[in-house]
């Protein structure tokens, strides 16, 4: 299953990559990564050489993607982009493996989904810039080598522990993408609806930036939501009371959570009394996926505290039944 955290149509995904920042200066947060990445660019780019191989790691929606195509235009190379499951035989990732320029970069998404055969041919790939590829077939067939241009590969994973070791210990740099703050996703939303010709005020950024689940992604999709209710009901400027009308008819509440992340916690308080709840009764008690659970709806609740994942499961803490309007259990450790 591809998660791909509410991207509705193409039409929202043509309006993503109008709101994507193309270069290092315009990346907003992240700034151990994009330190990291600063400096071996510069190196390598003085060597002429392929930068090292890139893991990106964290949930959907954080700007894997994006940093992606950064690293490959401050290099000045093209970038090729795939992803995990639609190479599905080792010939998919040879042709382009072999069509790459020199130091291009080469993205691949959900890393952690290739096939083990796939994987096999990235090896010596990454290692060594050469594949080995089967011709012919029955007693006649041989493998030969080929040798391949010095290339980046950029993986982009939403959990780090998902990657086998071998694939994992080829990458040269690894970086763990965080949660935005408020303050970095209201400079977002500020860009996005500058280049939106949306007009808004500072605090209807932030208001916006609040209830955003520290995702840019998610800020960008709220923000063109809450641009057409401006629009329909008001004067089309975004202020925060037009921000908070807009995001509570969209069901997101004042702390930016929505159906789905209230509905793990209601599953989590009333169904296994705050738990701990193992996540295959979890899943089963809300009807989604574990992979759903653990990629895109607990990563935050845990960030913010309202969860907590322990040896025995998950449980609620005191901020969750509070948040729910109920009185938290008394003589608990939370
Ligand atoms: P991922 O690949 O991690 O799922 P993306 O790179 O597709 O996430 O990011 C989703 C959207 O969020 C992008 O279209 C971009 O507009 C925005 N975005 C992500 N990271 C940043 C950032 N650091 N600064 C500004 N906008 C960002």
């Amino acid at each position: 299953r591809v998660v791909t955290a509410g991207v509705a149509s193409s039409h929202e995904e043509a309006l993503e990559r109008a709101l994507r920042p193309k270069w290092l200066d315009d990346y907003v947060g992240q700034t151990k990564a994009r330190e990291q990445l600063e400096i071996f660019i510069h190196a390598t780019k003085k060597r002429n050489e392929a930068l090292d191989h890139v893991l990106l790691f964290g949930p959907p929606g954080l700007g894997k993607t994006t940093l992606s195509h950064i690293v490959a235009a401050e290099l000045g190379v093209n970038l090729r982009q795939t992803s995990g499951p639609v190479l599905e035989k080792p010939k998919d990732l040879a042709a382009i493996l072999t069509n790459l320029e020199r130091n291009d970069v080469l993205f691949i998404d959900e890393i952690h989904r290739l096939s083990p055969v796939v994987e096999e041919i990235l090896y010596p790939a990454m290692e060594d810039y050469q594949i080995d590829i089967m011709i012919g077939e029955g007693p006649a067939a041989r493998s030969i080598k080929l040798d391949l241009q010095p290339f980046t590969l950029v993986g982009a994973t939403t959990r780090a522990g998902m990657l086998t070791n071998p694939l994992r210990d080829r990458f040269g740099i690894v970086a763990r993408l965080e949660f935005y703050t408020s303050d970095e996703l209201c400079r977002i939303v500020t860009r996005s609806a500058g280049l939106l010709g949306a007009p808004i005020d500072a605090e209807g950024a932030l208001e916006v930036a609040r209830r955003s689940r520290g995702t840019p992604r998610i800020a960008n999709r709220l923000l063109r939501r809450v641009r057409d209710y401006a629009e329909v009901k008001g004067t089309g400027r975004i202020t925060k009371d037009m921000a908070d009308k807009a995001l509570s008819m969209l069901d997101v509440d004042p702390l930016g959570f929505d159906l789905m992340d209230r509905k793990l916690l209601e599953a989590v308080i009333h169904r296994f009394d705050g738990g701990p709840v193992g996540l295959d009764n979890l899943a089963a008690a809300i009807g989604e996926e574990r992979d759903t659970i653990e990629d895109v709806i607990e990563p935050y609740l845990i960030q913010q505290g309202f969860l907590q994942r322990t040896p025995r499961g998950r449980i609620a803490t005191a901020q969750s039944f509070r948040h729910l309007g109920l009185n938290p259990p008394q003589g608990g450790d939370l």
